[in-house]
C-alpha cells in the first residue's frame, strides 16, 4: 500500500443519513410529540430527529418504514 497520504480523510467516519430540509417537522413515532429538528453539521454525528420526551434520536428511514 503506497496511498498512506489519503488515509487522514477517513478516519473519522459520519454515517451518511438522508437529511430533511430545514423547516420540516415529525411527530414521534413512540409518544407522538413534536420532535427537534438537529442542524446537520459536520462534526455531527448523530442522526436528524430528535424526541425530547423519548430522549431518543430518529433518522429519516426509521420515521418511513
Ligand atoms: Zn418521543
Amino acid at each position: 500500500m503506497s496511498n498512506d497520504q489519503n488515509l487522514d480523510n477517513s478516519v473519522k467516519f459520519r454515517p451518511d443519513y438522508q437529511w430533511p430540509e430545514k423547516g420540516s417537522e415529525q411527530d414521534c413515532p413512540r409518544c407522538n410529540s413534536a420532535m427537534q429538528l438537529q442542524e446537520n453539521l459536520s462534526e455531527y454525528y448523530g442522526k436528524p430527529w430528535w424526541c425530547h420526551a423519548c430522549q431518543w434520536q430518529f433518522s429519516e428511514e426509521e420515521l418511513k418504514s
